[in-house]
């Protein structure tokens, strides 16, 4: 749950499209690129959490993965809802849709807007060509 003073993606536009270009979940590392948690978060915990980058184990990433959608199976192997779990599900599996990294509340909104506007369509087309080709397997397999 990052604050206002988020990082400048400029100045990683690098290694996040690196990040970004993989077919592995990219929100672990989207998060360690962001800037923490802010000092005026309302988690009721006796440490300073300030700057925290972990991972909140909120689930949402696992949630809104098209790969465990499309094959809940995967999602029995663990209870766990991070990242790491995540990770270990769809290994090199991942569609970068980049859903992950849009609904992490540990991500800066800078890089979820970089994000948006640099990826997402790309990424859109990517599934919607996965899509017609299962549907081309299914016509052939019926016909
Ligand atoms: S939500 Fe999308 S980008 Fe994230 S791991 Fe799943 S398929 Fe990959
Ligand atoms: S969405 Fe939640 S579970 Fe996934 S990486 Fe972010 S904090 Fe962790």
């Amino acid at each position: 749950m990052p604050g206002l003073d988020q990082v400048d993606v400029k100045r990683i536009e690098r290694i996040l499209n690196i990040v970004l270009d993989e077919s592995r979940p990219p929100v672990a590392r989207c998060r360690l690129l962001s800037t923490g948690m802010a000092p005026y978060h309302t988690l009721k915990v006796t440490e300073d959490l300030a700057g925290f980058k972990g991972c909140l184990a909120c689930g949402n990433c696992i949630d809104v993965c098209g790969v465990l959608t499309r094959e809940p199976r995967r999602l029995q192997r663990t209870p766990q809802r991070t990242s790491l779990a995540l990770e270990a599900l769809v290994g090199e599996d991942c569609d970068r849709c980049y859903n992950c990294v849009l609904v992490c509340p540990q991500v800066d909104t800078t890089i979820k807007h970089y994000v948006v506007n640099t990826h997402l369509v790309e990424g859109m087309a990517r599934l919607l060509q996965r899509v017609d080709s299962a549907e081309d397997i299914f016509w052939a397999m019926e016909s």
